[in-house]
């Protein structure tokens, strides 16, 4: 049922609708209390080198632990904590966190934190990562921020500078989910990225699908050509492997080494 409000607008009262957006509502509002109630944690999962199986480093994927609901997934939230600007103060709290866990482990692992890109368009972003990590006493080398593509497109002057002030610090970049944006190898030209996280969609269909394979193959060769470290997402069995091996991948992230898990965990296989 549409209805004017006199002034030309309409107005939909739709019962489904204003029962999505009183859910919402709810949601943020419970978002908020999750920060303050420490309701948040940290899963890790290992990122695999090819060359040894050795683990190299590992990534931090966000788990809300609802008192109700239970653990709930990230795909579940950060899309709405991104509408409300909620991202910048749960996001700081995730690199923290995460330089705090990293901290306490062996030298040669990384630890690789998520950011999104309305982060990075933050003026004080590169300040409070340096801050965390010398609050954690974590060397800036152990830290690998993925960033998407999508967080290339709209550069802003704000964002660049974040950027080059980390590198400049000696933090590393991933770009993450790689080959499902809107990519634009003129990109890694642009922003000097060490590492490239090729979508798990693509080893999905890699066995299946010529197209797929090309396509990680072809990346393979970029990242050796370019001193990119190249990794795929998403091995999930010994025949994924095999191909990751067979098309000189370096590093290997997927259900086949481990679930993200929580960090009492993880630590015990950090050794
Ligand atoms: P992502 O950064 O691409 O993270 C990898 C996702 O793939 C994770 O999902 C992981 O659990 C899943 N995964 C890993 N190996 C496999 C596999 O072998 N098979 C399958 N099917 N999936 C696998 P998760 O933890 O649900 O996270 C989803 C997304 O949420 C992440 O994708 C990332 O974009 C976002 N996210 C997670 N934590 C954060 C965070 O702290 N900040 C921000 N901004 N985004 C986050
Ligand atoms: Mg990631
Ligand atoms: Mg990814
Ligand atoms: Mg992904």
């Amino acid at each position: 049922h549409a209805k004017s409000n006199g002034r030309g607008t309409v107005h939909l009262f739709d019962p489904a609708l204003s029962e999505a957006a009183r859910q919402r509502r709810v949601l943020e509002a419970e978002l908020r209390t999750a920060l303050a109630e420490n309701q948040f944690e940290l899963h890790y999962q290992p990122l695999v080198e090819l060359g040894g199986q050795r683990t190299v480093g590992v990534e931090a994927l966000l788990r809300w632990r609802h008192p109700e609901r239970g653990l709930v997934s990230p795909v579940l939230f950060i899309p709405l904590a991104e509408e409300m600007g909620f991202i910048v103060p749960l996001g700081d709290w995730v690199i923290r966190q995460a330089c705090r866990d990293a901290a306490k482990w062996p030298d040669h692992v990384v630890v690789a934190v998520n950011v999104s890109g309305i982060q990075l368009h933050q003026k004080g972003f590169a300040a409070s990562v340096l801050a965390a990590l010398r609050e954690a006493g974590l060397a800036p080398g152990r830290l690998e921020v993925e960033i998407t593509e999508s967080v290339l497109i709209d550069e802003s002057e704000a964002s660049l500078d974040n950027l080059e002030t980390l590198r400049a610090a000696g933090i590393r970049f991933a770009m993450d989910d790689f080959g499902t944006g809107y990519s634009s190898l003129s990109y890694l030209r642009r922003f000097p990225i060490d590492k490239i996280k090729i979508d798990r969609s693509f080893m999905k269909d890699a066995q299946t699908n010529a197209d797929a394979l090309a396509i990680i193959r072809a990346i393979a060769g970029l990242g050796a050509s370019l001193g990119i470290t190249t990794l795929v997402e998403g091995v999930e069995t010994e025949e994924q492997l095999g191909i990751a091996r067979a098309e000189g991948i370096d590093q290997v992230q997927g259900y086949l080494f481990s679930r993200p898990q929580p960090k009492a965990e993880i630590e015990g296989k950090l050794g």
